[in-house]
């Protein structure tokens, strides 16, 4: 590797600096060596953290010259790699200023933010040093590709993608949503209770069943007998289980796909045939600040 900070003084946005760190090592191979490439970027040193509580943190100065990466030894590898590539982002990100004891600390919660922060800087800096991380450890211009193999969506192909870039299956999860084809939504439960989902709000629609919920009873994760740790065949479900249903209309089909995994966790994957998408059941600005609603408004020939 050659790539040193000075090769990146010009890029502010996660997105640009990921693209210029793919640009200086095309060669940067699958999954991506992350702590390799911390300390070509003035990282010093990787070490665990010693404060309770936290999944990351970076210690560093106002001025950012050099920082120090802390991770959660507790953690699964493959968490941790996500958790060293999201303390790079906070320290390559040039608006992301340490607070006063010069440091940055991360919780679990942290690194799941995907929106908002609008109005709040801090949350603002979580979702961006998420972006960079998913971006660096999943880089688009391969994993686009990874994610278009096979016919349909798939919690066996998700799999091996998470385990060809060395993330957890959720971290690939949250990317796959964006990259596939097909509507797509990804919903985490443990004890049969819906604990977060993941979806692109352009393709897939919100669900009915919020966050703390159980899993409705008619979900493939009731209906059958699963493994652990075996993907289920994929199965069609009544939209209406998951999905929002209007009165008297006949929604697109909803498939489902589940996969058992350890302390009472389960993975359920929703998707859609990509044509038959029911398209007025996605409210497209949803979740668009208005100002995002009014540059679609402006910018959109529709
Ligand atoms: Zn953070």
């Amino acid at each position: 590797m050659n790539i040193t900070r000075m090769d990146l003084a010009d890029a502010g946005s996660p997105e640009r600096l990921v693209l210029e760190i793919l640009k200086l090592e095309p060669q940067l191979p699958i999954p991506v060596p992350i702590e390799e490439l911390c300390l070509r970027l003035d990282i010093h040193e990787i070490v665990p953290l010693t404060t309770q509580g936290y999944e990351g943190g970076l210690i560093t100065t106002p001025e950012k010259f050099n920082g120090s990466i802390l991770f959660n030894k507790a953690s699964p590898t493959e968490r941790r790699r996500f958790t060293i590539a999201h303390e790079l982002g906070h320290f390559l990100i040039p608006s992301h200023v340490p607070s006063a004891e010069g440091r940055f600390l991360c919780k679990l919660q942290d690194m799941r933010k995907l929106k908002g922060g609008e109005s709040d800087r801090r949350l603002k800096m979580e979702v961006e040093a998420n972006r960079f991380a998913s971006q660096l450890l999943m880089p688009p211009p391969k994993f686009r590709m990874d994610v278009a193999f096979g016919k349909d969506p798939d919690i066996r192909q998700l799999s091996l993608i998470a385990k060809k870039y060395d993330v957890s299956k959720e971290a690939a999860g949250r990317a796959y949503v964006r990259f596939r084809e097909e509507p797509v939504g990804i919903v985490v439960t443990q004890n049969g209770k819906v604990l977060r989902d993941y979806r692109d709000s352009l393709k897939f629609p919100r669900l009915a069943i919020p966050t703390g919920a159980l899993v409705p009873a008619h979900s493939l994760l009731h209906r059958r007998k699963h493994e652990m740790g075996v993907p289920s065949d994929i199965d069609e479900t009544d939209a209406g289980v998951w999905l929002p249903v209007e009165r008297g209309r006949q929604p697109a089909p909803l498939y489902e796909q589940v996969l058992l995994q350890r302390q009472g966790y389960a993975l359920i994957m929703l998707s859609r045939d990509a044509v038959a998408a029911d398209e007025e059941d996605v409210d497209e600005e949803a979740e668009m600040t208005s100002a995002e609603r009014l540059k679609r408004r402006l910018f959109s020939d529709r």
